[in-house]
């Protein structure tokens, strides 16, 4: 079964101006989108929410859930059985006593709706089913919608009726049919002015029959239930989104329209008038206006719309309803028309982070624009920095112009799932603010519009995994962000083979000096220990290898404090990692009291790693300041990263040092120092290569002396994320891997096929040796 989680809340009745999207339980599909038409500043008519917790309260309290729900179960294919308990279910809801709360609730909204409105006001009454409008799993339609509606006891009596009809039979059959229980699906119901339409009917943000990027409005007079209904044929126009030109419009003969009866405001069919079957529907004027309100949704919502709206006789327009296009995905995938063909690619990069995303671009410029992007935009950056992570968060892709694979921006959305596209040079000269774009985080291309998505986001493809192989080799994960950890984690990993600190330090926006200076050494120590926690907490028992600090000095200097920070004509090669702890020891001291105050707390799976070493003096003498400190080198896991040839080339002298556990290669940065190639830079990103012969041949060398000395071996570089070089990692020898979030099932895979394969290639030889 599928389960809805049903949100409640106390409240009964809400004005849809406070709702929003994340209201979805509470007041449907229906009543979370107009809330959001309104926060964007849409014309909506005032409208209030009857609650699906209302819904709840009412068979609760009348005692008439248990009985409803018994009487569901039914063989829904057999048709007379099923309308029988249609009929059931109704007249349990419709004989039963709406709570006396309720009730008052929702007359003193309605009244209060009246007082504003300076009259006794005819509202639609329409059921929004708590699940409906989602994109797969549409309930629009099943329910009813009762209009013309006027009176406090009128409405009473629709919402009950629109209570009743989540019985309808089609409703319930449709439930059955897709695995969704009856009693987590809710309802709740929209109390909406009538709009006296003059002209009403729908708009396609898209067309939804082959996917161009046009928009589609058909309309007809009076209300908007004649096109809806489809039982009128309304004008049809087609207008360009590009130059918001009409490039198609067929004026047809309307014959009939739905008005509203003068005298017993009954909703009636009545013929057009002579004059008007003819004319055309909607001016110009009113169809530019609707079509960028239909932009102004589409890029709020960031996928095709599909919108109802109306004009009242002076003329206002309103919004009425918007929803997903529904049947564009399979409409489009089948359509071979030169129209479908709108994969316009404006940027192409480097595909850094998997999964397809469309929005609205926001450029930052720099970090005073964070707040301009929304949950759902495209955000678009020269690179991103570690206060940026915020907005990252909220967007649904990540562009950058500079960067490679194991960049910030690469990093961090890669453990977001984001979709992400670096190195591109120019996108924030091409894209614009507003325009909507489609990233391919898989390709690396960013295309003009929204485009189909046949493939899931990095997002739902990281799922928890019940069954995975077993290898000898362990596989493990990289974290920078500690909130990846659950998600991390749900890949079933073998520990943290990477936490980069440095992103949890930068995130903090203060200078560790600053935090010195204030004489907030504790504070900050805290923090460290917060982060480090929420990873390790996570996967405890399992190892979580924490590596100290390593950051260039060029990302320290845009913090509050970091104006000291030495101005390096080549950060990559400056003061970074151990090489700057060694000699702000003072910082160094900070962060291994973060690791005893852990340790303290329990947390004996984490290991400490230090970055960026070339000579083994280096571990050494950072070897004696953790002793010094109190890190008690025989129960604390210590390894250093292989990240300089010269380490590679010497471990047997780090090792000689003593009391190293553990090396991991990080091979992003033994790759740019073996071949003199800066990672970030989109310029010689070509010749980045990780397979490169001089690099695998430190990498196995090392792995050589490692197994002979007893020190276990892992790779966190980006890598150990790719199964090519995995199998090779795993011939050489290697303990563990650590991948990214999004890789680590395939390297698994290829691990555990990897390591049968060594294991009946040894058999194959054996037999042939005892046949020979
Ligand atoms: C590496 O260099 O491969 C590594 C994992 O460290 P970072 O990417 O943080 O430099
Ligand atoms: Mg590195």
């Amino acid at each position: 079964m599928v389960e809805l989680g049903i949100k409640m809340t106390d409240q009964t009745v809400v004005w849809l101006q406070d709702v929003d999207s994340s209201d979805l339980r509470l007041v449907g599909g229906k009543g979370a989108s107009l809330g959001e038409m309104i926060k964007v500043g849409l014309p909506v008519p005032p409208s209030f929410a009857v609650t699906a917790t209302a819904f709840r309260r009412f068979i609760e309290e009348t005692g008439i859930s248990d009985e409803l729900f018994a009487t569901l179960e039914v063989d829904v294919d057999d048709t007379k059985k099923l309308k029988k308990v249609e009929n059931a279910a109704k007249k349990l809801i419709l004989t039963a006593e709406m709570p006396e709360e309720i009730k008052e609730a929702i007359l003193s909204y309605y009244d209060e709706m009246c007082r504003n409105e300076g009259e006794e006001v005819y509202v639609a009454v329409r059921s929004s089913a708590t699940a409906e409008d989602l994109p797969d799993a549409s309930f629009a339609g099943q329910q009813d919608t009762f209009l013309n509606i006027r009176g406090g006891e009128a409405v009473l009596d629709a919402v009950k009726r629109c209570w009743a009809s989540l019985y309808n039979s089609r409703a319930i059959f449709y439930r059955v049919e897709h695995d969704f229980d009856h009693s987590s699906v809710n309802i709740s119901v929209i109390v909406q002015k009538m709009v006296d339409s003059k002209k009403a009917g729908v708009m396609f943000t898209r067309d939804p029959s082959t996917g161009a990027m046009n928009t589609i409005i058909e309309g007809s007079w009076g209300l908007g239930e004649a096109v809806v209904s489809g039982s009128v044929s309304p004008d049809h126009y087609v207008i360009d989104r590009r130059s918001k030109k009409i490039i198609n419009e067929i004026i047809a003969t309307k014959e009939t329209m739905h008005i509203r009866d003068p005298v017993t405001r009954e909703t009636v069919v009545v013929p057009v008038p002579d004059d008007m079957k003819e004319e055309r529907v909607l001016t110009d004027e009113e169809i530019l206006k609707l079509v960028e309100y239909g932009e102004i949704l589409e890029n709020h919502y960031g996928i095709p719309q599909d919108i109802e709206w109306g004009i009242d006789e002076s003329g206002k327009i309103y919004m009425l309803q918007s929803r997903p296009i529904t049947t564009i995905k399979m409409e489009a995938e089948s359509s071979d028309s030169p129209e479908s063909a709108i994969e316009e690619v404006l940027v192409s990069g480097l595909g850094a982070s998997p999964g397809m995303a469309t929005g609205c671009v926001k450029i930052l410029r720099d970090i005073s624009e964070l707040s301009k992007v929304k949950e759902g935009d495209i955000m678009v950056t020269t690179m991103t920095t570690p206060d940026m992570v915020p907005a990252m968060k909220r967007a649904a892709a990540i562009v950058t112009d500079e960067g490679g694979l194991t960049c910030h921006a690469a990093i961090v959305s890669r453990e977001l799932g984001t979709p992400a596209v670096v190195g591109t040079k120019n996108s924030t000269e091409v894209l614009k603010d507003g325009m909507i774009v489609t990233v391919d985080g898989d390709k690396g291309k960013i295309y003009k519009g929204s485009i189909i998505m046949e493939k899931p986001s990095a997002e739902t493809s990281v799922t928890a995994v019940n069954w995975k192989p077993i290898t000898a080799t362990e596989i493990k994960v990289n974290i920078s962000i500690p909130e990846a950890a659950e998600k991390a984690a749900a890949t079933g990993a073998d520990g943290v083979g990477l936490l980069r600190v440095e992103h949890m330090i930068l995130g903090l926006g203060k200078h560790p000096s600053l935090y010195i200076a204030e004489g907030k050494e504790e504070e900050y120590i805290d923090e460290l220990v917060k982060g480090i926690k929420m990873v390790a907490d996570v996967f405890y028992p399992k190892p979580v290898w924490v590596r100290t600090l390593d950051a260039p000095t060029d990302e320290f200097r845009s913090m509050e404090g970091g104006e000291n920070e030495p101005i390096e004509p080549n950060p990559m090669l400056g003061w970074r990692g151990i090489r700057r702890d060694l000699t702000d020891t003072e910082h160094f001291k900070l962060q291994l009291r973060a690791f005893k105050k852990l340790f303290k707390l329990g947390f004996k799976n984490v290991g400490i790693m230090l970055p960026m070493l070339q000579h083994p003096s280096e571990y050494a003498r950072a070897k004696q300041i953790m002793l010094e400190v109190g890190i008690d080198f025989e129960t604390t896991m210590i390894g250093i990263m292989i990240e300089t040839p010269a380490a590679a080339l010497i471990i047997e002298d780090f090792i000689d040092v003593g009391g190293l556990d553990f090396v991991s290669f990080g091979t992003n940065d033994l790759t740019q120092y073996t071949l003199a190639i800066d990672r970030n830079n989109e310029h010689v990103a070509s010749l980045y290569n990780e397979r490169h012969p001089a690099v695998l041949k430190l990498i196995k060398s090392a792995i050589e002396v490692c197994r002979r000395r007893g020190v276990m071996t892992s790779v966190c570089g980006q890598a150990g994320s790719r199964p090519e070089l995995v199998k090779k990692f795993v011939e050489y020898g290697i303990s563990s891997i650590s991948a990214n979030i999004d890789a680590v099932e395939d390297v698994r895979n290829t691990v555990a096929r990897e390591e049968e394969l060594l294991i009946v290639e040894v058999v194959r030889k054996l037999k042939l040796n005892s046949e020979g």
